[in-house]
């Protein structure tokens, strides 16, 4: 078996085949593209496409697609073969440049929230060569971006493209003031640590809910979930050591730098963690990654959830970004120095992501809002629905002497003494781990939690992006007209830090107080569910300033307003409708046999003798029946609630019924059934069981 360096990466088209096998000619004008966004002319790309096509050939594919990310949030495909007939009936393979460059696949049935007529099904998918192409089966890839025919982006990749040039050009105005002109260019980098359950096929394959809807809609607590902690980092069970270790290899293929994983916090709950790399790739690769757990999981047995919410009761699954601002002559802007007080312009890039947050909150919120993520942010083990930003204590104190304009002292209070005098001081950690704060500086980057498990990367970090970008040209059109730079930047970093000091909490973000103080005290945004957070994305701050750094125009943005909250609605219409079905078709008629089998015994004790003890039977009877009729009359209404919400036309108003009509009925309905659940026999209760789902991989 071949080594792991030497297969990494064996299935991407990346920089070392492309030196292999392109003219150097090629090859510089190619990099020239990547690197500093210059057009690319056909004939280049005409030798890129045939040197890419041998080279796929070579790896064993047969067709080739052009794949991207429609606003599903998933990524779409459609496969083409390189075939083209000759004269004798034969075929040659065939890709040509214009082939790679362009496609229009017919994607009339993707969501375009209005932006495109379905009658004008025409949309086209353009080469992104900042990402590489890869080989995935017999296909050959090609990361594209998918707009209209009108130019309207259709897509994810297209506006994160987007707000990656908008950082880049306000960066680079802050580092030309700092002296900077060896810096060309500003991207951010991003690892997304991917959560996800693993549980057994042959139960999955038993759970309706699961299928249609990813995850539980019913099931009793089991008598143990994760109250022991002792699922956390414990040792890795052989079968899903044996997927993960499949995983990895499939994962490294494609040159995704899969590197961390262990256990998660709930039973099944395990965590994938790649090493960071530039924020568009990273997308990309979260993306295939997530499809090829799902791929690998089956392989073994397995089905790989990656809902935000499978099971109740026990942690749901989130996807921490790690975000961070990096030169192309390699430093990261927001690593401070040894002193972090001398280091001016780690500050300046450090309060410009706290002003961002703060003003943004609501988009970063509205970036992260589906139904699924809904049922996670806020419980116990998410972080909140409000935003704020975690610190740490000791920048936090050093931009509080900067507010006071006192010096800052940092031989007492940003080292930690260990007691102990043959220990030198040790510089106070400032990754102290808050893992309640959904916006956390940890040491060089900042870790955003809100994310779902399930959810493309992608909108997170264009909201996030821009709004950086937005504070860092306020910054630079400040700075740009100071007559005296470092009095002027001293007095920035302070005023901002002042104005925006009330998105910064150090403490515990599950504590009932802080949401009381965040929302009274401090008026940060409390937006619990996905309506109340969608507005926001159309509201004339935030389109604004999206449209002001070109990321989305007016239009697209109230496409992804429409697509959004109709996609919200849509999930829990699913769901509602496989409760009802889950309902009367196995559940009902489950709880009536066992009733039936209890009231056969009871009959058959009395037919021996009279004074025979029935009470058991009669209890159970009782309870049992008094259940059935509340299970039937709560699902009664709740498709009543459902039919009423389905016809109202206007899509907030719908999603305003879905939340505050449909919800609370499958709560209650839920309720009746897991209680149910708990007293019938096990060999009449048609679905396996929470324990049996939670426990059954070895
Ligand atoms: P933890 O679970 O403690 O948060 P992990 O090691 O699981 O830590 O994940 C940390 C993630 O942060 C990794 O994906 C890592 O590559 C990423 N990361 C580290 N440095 C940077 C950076 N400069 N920019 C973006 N992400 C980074
Ligand atoms: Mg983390």
């Amino acid at each position: 078996m071949k080594k792991l360096p030497e297969y990494f990466g064996s299935l991407v088209f990346g920089p070392t085949v492309m030196r292999e096998r392109l003219p150097a000619e090629t090859y510089n004008s190619l990099m020239r593209t990547i690197n500093e966004g210059k057009d690319l002319d056909i004939e280049v790309a005409n030798v890129v496409a045939n040197a890419m096509k041998e080279w796929a050939i070579e790896h064993g594919a047969t067709h080739y697609t052009h794949w991207f990310q429609p606003m599903t949030g998933i990524t779409a495909e459609k496969h083409d073969s390189f075939i083209s007939p000759t004269p004798d009936g034969k075929v040659i393979m065939e890709f040509s440049g214009k082939q790679l460059v362009r496609g229009e696949p017919d994607a009339s049935s993707f969501p375009s929230g209005g932006l495109r007529a379905t009658f004008e099904a025409r949309g086209y998918t353009a080469w992104d060569p900042t990402s590489y192409a890869f080989i995935k089966g017999n296909t050959l890839c090609i990361p594209t971006a998918f707009c209209s025919y009108g130019g309207h982006a259709l897509d994810k990749k297209t506006p994160l493209l987007r707000s990656m040039e908008a950082l880049n050009k306000q960066a680079l105005r802050i580092l030309t003031l700092f002296g900077h002109t060896e810096v060309s260019y500003v991207y951010p980098t991003v690892g997304a640590e991917q959560e996800y359950f693993l549980i057994d096929r042959e139960m999955y394959n038993k759970r309706p809910d699961l299928i249609f809807t990813g995850r539980t809609l019913f099931g009793a607590p089991p008598p143990k979930g994760q109250e022991l902690g002792d699922h956390y980092f414990g040792s890795i069970k052989p079968r899903v050591a044996a997927f993960m270790e499949d995983l990895n290899e499939e994962l490294w293929k494609l040159g995704i730098l899969a590197k961390t994983e262990h256990n998660e916090v709930a039973p099944s709950q395990h965590e994938l963690a790649p090493i960071h790399t530039t924020v568009n790739v990273a997308t990309d690769h979260n993306q295939l990654t997530m499809e090829i757990m799902k791929q690998v999981a089956l392989r073994h047995g397995l089905v790989c959830l990656l809902h935000e919410k499978p099971f109740a009761g026990v942690n749901g699954s989130g996807k921490h970004n790690n975000w961070s601002l990096n030169t192309n002559t390699g430093v990261n802007l927001l690593s401070p120095g040894e002193t972090p007080y001398e280091n001016a312009q780690f500050l300046l890039f450090l309060v410009a992501v706290v002003k961002a947050v703060d003003d943004y909150q609501d988009l970063l919120r509205v970036s992260v809002a589906t139904a699924s993520n809904d049922l996670r942010l806020g419980g116990n083990e998410a972080p909140p629905a409000i935003i704020s930003v975690y610190l740490g204590s000791e920048l936090t104190a050093i931009l509080e002497s900067i507010e006071l304009g006192i010096p800052y002292n940092a031989t007492i209070k940003g080292k930690i003494q260990l007691g102990t005098s043959v220990l030198p001081p040790l510089p106070l950690d400032t990754t102290d781990r808050n893992r309640t704060s959904p916006f956390a500086f940890t040491g060089n980057k900042f870790e955003f939690r809100m994310l779902g498990s399930s959810d493309s990367i992608a909108c997170a970090n264009i909201m996030l992006n821009t709004a950086v970008a937005e504070s860092l040209r306020q910054f630079a059109d400040v700075l740009e007209g100071a007559s005296d730079f470092k009095a002027a930047l001293n007095d920035l970093i302070r005023d901002t830090f002042s104005k925006h000091k009330r998105i910064i909490f150090n403490g515990n973000g599950y504590d009932d107080a802080w949401v009381k103080e965040a929302v009274e005290n401090r008026g940060l945004l409390n937006l619990k569910t996905t309506p109340d957070c969608m507005p926001y994305l159309i509201s004339k701050k935030n389109l604004d300033m999206l449209v002001s750094h070109n990321v989305y125009s007016s239009e697209e943005l109230h496409s992804r307003y429409e697509i959004l909250l109709t996609n919200y609605c849509k999930v829990i219409k699913i769901e509602a409708l496989t409760m009802l079905d889950m309902t009367r078709r196995h559940i009902l008629p489950a709880i009536g046999a066992y009733v039936s089998e209890i009231a056969s015994m009871a009959a058959a004790k009395m037919a021996v003798s009279g004074n025979i003890d029935c009470s058991y039977e009669k209890s159970l009877l009782e309870r049992l029946s008094a259940l059935m009729s509340i299970i039937s009359s709560r699902a009664e209404e709740l498709e009543e609630k459902v039919n009423k919400v389905h016809g109202i036309q206007d899509v907030t108003e719908q999603s305003y019924g879905y939340r505050d009509l449909v919800i609370p009925k499958m709560s209650e309905l839920r309720a009746a059934v897991d209680e149910a659940e708990l007293i019938t026999a096990e060999k009449h209760w048609p679905f396996p069981s929470y324990g049996d789902l939670l426990y059954s991989v070895r």
